[in-house]
């Protein structure tokens, strides 16, 4: 299964696609934890992110479309794969059919999580997670099950991302309509879009996702 969760910032991608990667077992690309990890460690690709994603914008395609083909190409790989937030903007979605097809496989479904922006700001500037192994929380929507202990990992320090801050945030809202909403069209043309009520509870989300999954399912198997 090869999967595109597309959705504004806080939308609900990474903690969906956590689920539906421990569902599937598949491997899940999210774009966004890869650059962290490259800012973190210093490397050329971390050095020339930095500043943009600090800024709320988006990183050039070049790089990102590099990113992602090295990856989809790993073993890990081969049964399928999540992406969460890539592509974000057309002439990434252009580059990832055009990889797909070069290996062979083609996309089963894109799910579009629709929240309006008021809510995500609500979502994003109470979003944290553990600083051992990434899971994400929530102060009203997502606590740990015992205070202050990750559910994952049982580590006790917890982070918040520099550009969730609430004028960032207005940034990255901008660039999702202005670069990442042509993407809805596009993916519709192609008839692999499913859009799901993001505004509903986190499990609610992840049974409309499931609903929209089971539907390929029976599509293929009855030919
Ligand atoms: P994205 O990856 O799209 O930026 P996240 O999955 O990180 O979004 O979710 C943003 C924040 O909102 C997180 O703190 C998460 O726990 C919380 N969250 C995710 N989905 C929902 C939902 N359906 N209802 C309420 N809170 C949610
Ligand atoms: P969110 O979960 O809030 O949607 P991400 O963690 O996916 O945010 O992305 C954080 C930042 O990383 C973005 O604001 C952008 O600067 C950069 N980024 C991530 N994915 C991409 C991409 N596919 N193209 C360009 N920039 C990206
Ligand atoms: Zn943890």
């Amino acid at each position: 299964m090869k999967l595109i969760l597309l959705g504004p910032p806080g939308a609900g991608k990474g903690t969906q696609a956590d689920y539906l990667q421990k569902k599937l077992g598949i491997c899940k690309l999210s774009t966004g934890d890869m650059l962290r990890a490259a800012v973190a460690s210093g490397s050329a690709i971390g050095l020339k992110a930095k500043d943009i994603m600090a800024k709320g914008q988006l990183v050039s395609d070049d790089i990102m479309i590099t990113l992602i083909r090295e990856r989809i190409d790993q073993s890990d790989c081969k049964p399928g794969f999540i992406l969460d937030g890539f592509p974000r903007t057309l002439t990434q979605a252009e580059a990832l059919d055009a990889t797909l097809s070069v290996l062979g496989k083609h996309l089963d479904r894109v799910i579009e999580l629709q929240v309006d922006d008021k809510k995500l700001i609500e979502r994003i500037t109470g979003r944290f997670s553990c600083a051992k192994c990434g899971a994400g929380y929530h102060d009203l929507f997502k606590q740990p099950k015992q205070a202050g202990i990750c559910d994952q990992c049982g580590h006790t320090t917890f982070s918040r991302r520099d550009d969730d801050k609430a004028e960032t945030v207005i940034k990255r809202l901008e660039a999702y309509h202005r670069q990442t909403a042509p993407l809805l069209p596009y993916y519709r043309q192609k008839s692999v879009l499913s859009s799901v009520d993001g505004m509903a509870d986190i499990a609610e989300v992840t049974r409309q996702i499931n609903r929209a999954l089971e539907l390929d399912k029976k599509i293929m198997e009855n030919g």
